[in-house]
């Protein structure tokens, strides 16, 4: 992990202006926007292609403002209103700078992915899911229009997604497609790749500047100068047992959303620099499922309460379960609801969801599933009571999906659904540099992606990876592309 002195080095097997690790979406933006702004670029990637997590990814791309996608779809969109979402809901701890330079930027920064050859279907998708049924463009992504956040920031969906022609959920999405045209851009602009190449080292000047990389191909030492500097875009550290086990433990023993390349190796060649870190202990939760079964049920801890609006981005629902509910909590809906979930789910079968357990009443059921007696059946007493009459003055579930759960009951066991992926990583500036503990930068040393903490800390909303990904990958690219 400890770098390597320039004066180590006899010999320089490859040289470029830029050195970018890793070639998903914050090294292809980078690459597109260091080239763009006249270095040559040379990609490094560990894998035998492009792509990263990126490509096997939904796609959602987090962006707002007023896009061209939103004003086409209908909806009008600030700034302003997007930047207080996000402070409400990627937060506590959220980056306000980083939050203000990227909602500031969107509209700007989708209109370069457009350029980029990135295609968009101006088609809204309104229905509970995590992903649009086929390949709608525009969805809400973060629960926006629900509670609390409908009350915080004017509403407006900003889940932007390539469009794939034949998607099938969990098997091609939009991520594919918002990563084909990227690095095609690139190509076009005479970036060069080296595939099966994995980042080993970093190398420095005697003053502490990153000046190149020592990385590892087919089993030789290849090393490599970098004129103006390198760009760590080797993704998050879910992959990596101790770094998990030491940071965000909850995540142990979880499927991890992400690609085994993801072993922060970026992250920890950067701490040995001095480089400060963020958000270590965040995480990307998915549950999963079809959020149509969800909204129309409720969803309960182990003691038999319920703890968040069933209506919210079913992330959120999923880090709450994990984070405040020991990852004890079931979905209970009535017969009617699971039916009706199932006629107008788009979700693939994997996604559908059978109850565990089956009965009659209530009380047989928090027996079956071991809550505590009672509990659950004053949760539905309290729940029924207000759906009755439209409301849900506990947690404000929207009344559109209100109604009082009756006759037999099922429940789904949710304990084994949650997987995810680490949100914290270097802390970075707005140009993509890497930040010493001591707040100044690591000269010639740039960073995007998840190997950094970027506009998520505890909360998330889809779209926030690929979105700040390819935001600040870009612009770190234009940094480090002019430097001298
Ligand atoms: C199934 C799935 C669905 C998802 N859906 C969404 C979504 O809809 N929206 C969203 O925002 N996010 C989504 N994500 C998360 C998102 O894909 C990632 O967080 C995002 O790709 C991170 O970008 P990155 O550039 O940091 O990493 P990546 O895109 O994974 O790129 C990192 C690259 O670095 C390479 N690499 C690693 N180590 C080295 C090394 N030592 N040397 C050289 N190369 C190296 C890797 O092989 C990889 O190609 C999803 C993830 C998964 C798995």
């Amino acid at each position: 992990m400890r770098p390597y002195a320039a004066t180590e080095i006899d010999t320089w097997d490859l040289t470029a202006d830029v050195v970018i690790a890793g070639y998903g979406v914050a090294g292809a933006s980078a690459a597109v926007e260091a080239a763009r702004t006249g270095a040559e670029v040379l990609v490094l990637e560990r894998a035998g292609g492009w792509g990263g997590a990126a490509a096997l990814a939904g796609g959602f791309v987090y962006l707002g403002g007023g896009t061209g996608l939103q004003r086409a779809c209908g909806f009008d969109d600030t700034p302003e209103a997007m930047a207080a979402f996000l402070v409400a809901a990627m937060g506590p701890g959220a980056d306000p700078e980083k939050i203000t330079a990227y909602s500031e930027g969107s509209v700007a920064h989708f209109d370069w992915l457009v350029g980029c050859g990135v295609p968009f279907r101006p088609v809204f998708y309104g229905e509970p899911a995590w992903e649009p049924a086929a390949d709608e463009g525009l969805m809400y992504s973060g629960g926006e229009n629900a509670h609390p956040f409908d009350e915080i920031a004017a509403p407006a969906p900003r889940g932007h997604l390539p469009r794939m022609e034949n998607k099938r959920t969990g098997e091609r999405g939009g991520g594919y497609m918002l990563m084909k045209p990227l690095v095609e851009t690139a190509g076009r602009l005479g970036v060069k790749a080296r595939y099966g190449v994995r980042l080993d080292g970093l190398v420095t000047e005697r003053d502490g500047t990153v000046c190149g990389v020592v990385a590892r191909g087919f089993g030789e030492r290849v090393t490599v100068r970098a004129r103006r500097g390198v760009v760590l875009a080797t993704g998050s550290f879910t992959y990596n047992e101790a770094m998990l086990a030491a940071h965000a433990p909850l995540l142990v023993g979880r499927p991890g959303s992400a690609v085994e390349e993801h072993d922060g190796v970026g992250v920890r060649l950067a701490q040995a620099l001095g480089a400060g870190v963020a958000h270590m202990d965040a995480c990307e939760v998915a549950l999963h499922m079809d959020p149509q079964y969800l909204i129309r049920g409720i969803v309960v801890n182990g003691r038999g309460q319920r703890f968040i609006n069933e209506d919210t981005y079913p992330g959120r629902i999923g880090q709450a379960a994990l984070f405040q509910q020991a990852n004890q909590t079931f979905l209970v809906l009535d017969e009617e609801g699971f039916e009706e979930a199932r006629r107008v789910s788009a979700a693939p079968e994997v996604l559908q969801l059978r109850p565990a357990w089956v009965c009659g009443t209530a009380t047989e059921l928090a027996a079956e599933t071991g809550l505590p007696p009672g509990a659950l059946e004053a949760t539905l007493d309290v729940y029924n009571r207000h759906a009755e009459q439209g409301r849900d003055p506990l947690l404000r579930k929207a009344a559109r999906w209100l109604r009082p759960l009756r006759g037999p009951l099922g429940a789904v066991d949710l304990r084994g659904m949650t997987s995810g992926f680490a949100l914290g990583g270097l802390t970075t500036g707005l140009d993509g540099e890497v930040l010493h503990v001591d707040g100044e930068p690591i000269p010639g040393l740039y960073a995007a992606g998840r190997a950094t903490a970027g506009i998520a800390a505890w909360g998330y909303a889809s779209g926030a990876s690929l979105g700040d990904g390819s935001f600040f990958g870009r612009r770190a690219g234009h940094a480090v592309a002019l430097r001298r």
